[in-house]
């Protein structure tokens, strides 16, 4: 057709006019090209989220491994807005449900619309299309980001609801961390132990990691995380890790064992503890978090080259936390990334193991100064211009300040919330010294508004180029899975696409 087109236009006799339209027909076979391809659809569908991973945390993550991530590097690069429907910086419940439902909604909603309408998620409509989906993340498997996808309930709080939508979801795999609330202990209203609903629904729950690594596809549908769960039923960050703790890569490898069939899967990958380091100003725990969640995706894209043509990979963050950014004025334009390889442990292993058993011996600074040279790297002796680590004395007089505080257990009130947030005044004061020396800053100990990277490989990648925002990442990829690219509610009697 368009050459006939073409034909046709040669024969007008006007050579300038002629010359114009050669040049357009010379163009036009490319766009037929790209018709062609458009009405393919992808079998195979990851989203990777970050959570409070901004450009920040990526960028940081790059420069102190010499390397570029894997998922900088994939061909398909946005720019995404976050903002939640009430309010312009978001958490991880409103962003979540966008990008899992397509729908703005409100802070702290899971899964429902601003007027408490639930909104059927990608996952859900992975389901419907017979694909098996899993469910991963490194903070608990019922924390807002994961919740979004399975459970439609009023706040994010509600761990006890949102665990029975879990035993109830049908999903065919979930891991990493645990469960918050599974006895309803927090409950107005108690509906039984979620882990025996989830039993009785066909569920193994697995947590040793011999187990959990020994799982064959056909053993039926997992419930499973890591046997040590660090804080608020999470997994370990990652420098905090052993040899028998299952890692973020190995789940994401187990579930795409246990998902791959046929009709093909969705799967949802968090990496939740990027966010909660960024919320303590913990660069290298934020890092290290960030390099893992880079790994897994990794385990993903090893699955796309095997099977190109029928997969999609989607990864972004939910918001940026902390406001970090890669420049300190105490440093002017010098940057030093690797002095962050000086600190051994989070600010959590260090507050909850290390500080706590110093606090119950005993002891003055100058007991603790070893400690905090063997921990973190930071000197107290020598000349701060030859050496990096060597604190200057003001540094040390902040520390000093910070680590009388903590022993004598002092609530932060007022203004100390800018030196400490809500943190351990010792150990915050730490990563806050050790990350301005490397050349890095935090302006928060929340999230920010600044919008975060989007990147894409495989079927459909092409339409994450560009702007857009959060809600239109669960559209294209509904576009991409062969579904109208529309929020649909949940109702009794099944679904309808939303009116807006
Ligand atoms: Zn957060």
């Amino acid at each position: 057709m368009l050459n006939r087109i073409c034909r046709l236009r040669m024969l007008v006799p006007l050579v300038l006019m002629g010359l114009v339209l050669l040049a357009g027909c010379a163009q036009e076979p490319v766009k037929t090209e790209a018709v062609k391809e458009s009405p393919k659809t992808a079998k195979y569908v990851f989203l990777f989220i970050g959570d409070g991973m901004g450009l920040p945390q990526r960028a940081a993550t790059a420069a102190y491994t010499g390397k570029q991530l894997a998922i900088d590097a994939m061909p398909a690069q946005g720019i995404t807005t976050t903002f939640a429907n009430d309010r312009f910086i978001t958490g991880s419940a409103a962003s979540a449900t966008a990008l899992a439902s397509g729908i703005k909604t409100n802070i702290n909603y899971i899964g429902v619309d601003p007027e408490f309408k639930p909104v059927k998620t990608i996952a859900e409509m992975a389901k419907e299309q017979g694909k098996k989906v899993g469910i991963v993340s490194s903070v608990s498997i019922d924390h807002a980001t994961p919740a979004a996808f399975y459970a439609h309930v009023k706040t994010r709080k509600m761990y006890h609801e949102i665990d029975h939508a879990l035993a109830s979801s049908g999903f065919d795999f979930f891991g990493g961390g645990g469960l918050k609330d599974p006895t309803g202990r927090k409950s107005k209203a108690p509906m039984g132990d979620a882990l025996n609903k989830a039993r009785e629904n066909g569920y193994s729950i697995v947590t040793d990691k011999g187990a959990f690594m020994a799982l064959k596809p056909g053993d039926g549908k997992v419930l499973s995380w890591n046997k040590w769960l660090q804080d608020g039923q999470a997994m370990p960050y990652v420098m905090d890790m052993t040899p028998d703790d299952i890692t973020l890569p190995e789940f994401t490898a187990k579930a795409i064992e246990m998902l791959d069939n046929d009709e093909g899967f969705f799967l949802m990958v968090e990496g939740g503890k990027i966010d909660w380091a960024c919320h303590a100003n913990d660069a290298t725990a934020s890092i290290l978090n960030t390099l893992a969640f880079d790994d897994s995706v990794k385990q993903a894209l090893a699955f796309y080259d095997a099977h190109p043509d029928e997969t999609l990979i989607v990864v972004t963050g939910d918001h940026e936390c902390g406001g970090l950014t890669l420049g300190f004025a105490g440093t002017k334009y010098a940057s030093h990334f690797q002095v962050l390889g000086g600190q051994k442990v989070s600010f959590q292993k260090f507050t909850d193991e290390i500080l706590k058993a110093f606090k119950e011996e005993g002891g003055s600074f100058e007991d603790m100064k070893p400690i905090i040279t063997a921990q973190f790297g930071l000197k107290f002796d020598g000349d701060p211009k030859a050496d990096q680590m060597v604190l200057a004395e003001f540094q040390a007089g902040e520390l000093k300040a910070a680590f009388e505080r903590s022993m004598n257990g002092e609530t932060v009130k007022g203004g100390d919330y800018l030196l400490y947030g809500e943190y351990d005044p010792l150990s915050v004061t730490l990563t806050h010294l050790l990350n301005q020396k490397a050349g890095l800053g935090w302006t928060s100990y929340k999230h920010t508004g600044v919008p975060v990277s989007t990147s894409a490989v495989g079927v459909g990648a092409e339409s994450f180029n560009g702007s857009y925002d959060n809600k239109d990442v669960a559209t294209k990829i509904m576009a991409i899975m062969g579904l109208e690219p529309k929020p649909q509610y949940v109702t009794a009697t099944g679904t309808r696409v939303a009116s807006n």
